[in-house]
């Protein structure tokens, strides 16, 4: 496996690959590695020839408030972890050599990127759909893959690929969990030890939600009550939304009579975590 910082060496790489009738997968991340990463990396590997990694914590989809500067960072993990789930190449650039001075073209998208983290990160999507272009345009994958954890975000690259007719598949991948069922997240190390106990609240009170769902109840203001206050009870949480969503359109539904996302986002202390379900009927 080589790890490499220049877009022309992920270019003749992949060329080559290419010309070799090989499929390439790619799977794009921020870094900080766990399993919820590998389990993509692992499905990437399984079903195509080659794969990609990239590690670049992306600028431009953090707010000014956001953690870019403490962002967790250690490429020597990563790269142990990134060879041993079965990737073939690392893409790990410095900010420059995405982002020119004057880097002036944006990739941004209305309607889905408008509720759920988008309302409290107004500028997240934009960034996120630029630099997923830019990947997409560099690597040039036959599929990319991309965790379910960020159903939001799985949407909208779906969405992006649609409209603007990048021809890659996007593959969606479950989400993968700690034992106590807290999602796991590099973020997750932000947290204190009472914080981590605190933080299992966000999926105990998703499947008491998908319980009622199960049970028969279709009102949506109901379900969200029964996930917020549970939430509630948990003196480290602090809401930002409990939402209940049309899978596909992300738009808001009241009576469930169709597959949901059902989606939350929370602060345990200064983190905030997310986490959903999506419920099939
Ligand atoms: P990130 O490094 O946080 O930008 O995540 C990179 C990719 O890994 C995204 O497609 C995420 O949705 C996915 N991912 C992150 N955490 C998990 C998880 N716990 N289970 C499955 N996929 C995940």
């Amino acid at each position: 496996m080589r790890v490499v910082e220049r877009i022309n060496d992920v270019r003749s790489t992949v060329k080559e690959w290419k010309s070799q009738g090989l499929k390439v997968g790619f799977v794009p991340t921020m870094g900080y590695l766990h399993e919820g990463h590998e389990s993509l990396i692992k499905k990437a590997s399984e079903e195509n020839n080659k794969v990609v990694v990239s590690i670049f914590v992306n600028p431009i989809q953090f707010g000014p408030k956001e953690d870019l500067a403490s962002y967790p960072r250690d490429l020597k993990r990563d790269s142990e972890i990134c060879e041993r789930a079965g990737a073939n190449l690392i893409f790990h650039p410095e900010n420059e050599e995405m982002y020119f001075n004057d880097f002036s073209t944006f990739v941004d998208m209305n309607g889905l990127t408008n509720g759920l983290c988008g309302k409290s990160r107004p500028i997240h999507f934009r960034g996120v759909c630029t630099v997923v272009s830019k990947l997409f345009n560099i690597v040039a994958p036959d599929r990319a893959y991309f965790g379910e954890k960020d159903a939001q975000q799985l949407a909208v690259v779906k969405r992006m690929v649609r409209d603007l007719n990048i021809d890659v598949e996007i593959v969606g991948c479950p989400i993968v969990r700690e034992e106590d069922g807290l999602a796991k997240s590099s973020r997750n190390t932000y947290l204190s030890e009472e914080e981590r106990a605190a933080a299992t609240i966000l999926n105990k009170s998703l499947m008491l939600g998908k319980e009622e769902i199960q049970n028969g109840q279709r009102n949506s203001a109901s379900i969200i009550k029964i996930i917020e206050d549970s939430i509630k009870s948990e003196k480290l949480a602090r809401i930002d939304y409990v939402e209940i969503v049309d899978s596909s359109s992300l738009e808001k539904v009241e009576e469930i009579n169709k597959s949901v996302l059902v989606a939350i986002a929370v602060f345990i202390g200064k983190t905030r975590l997310i986490d959903n379900f999506t419920y099939e009927l």
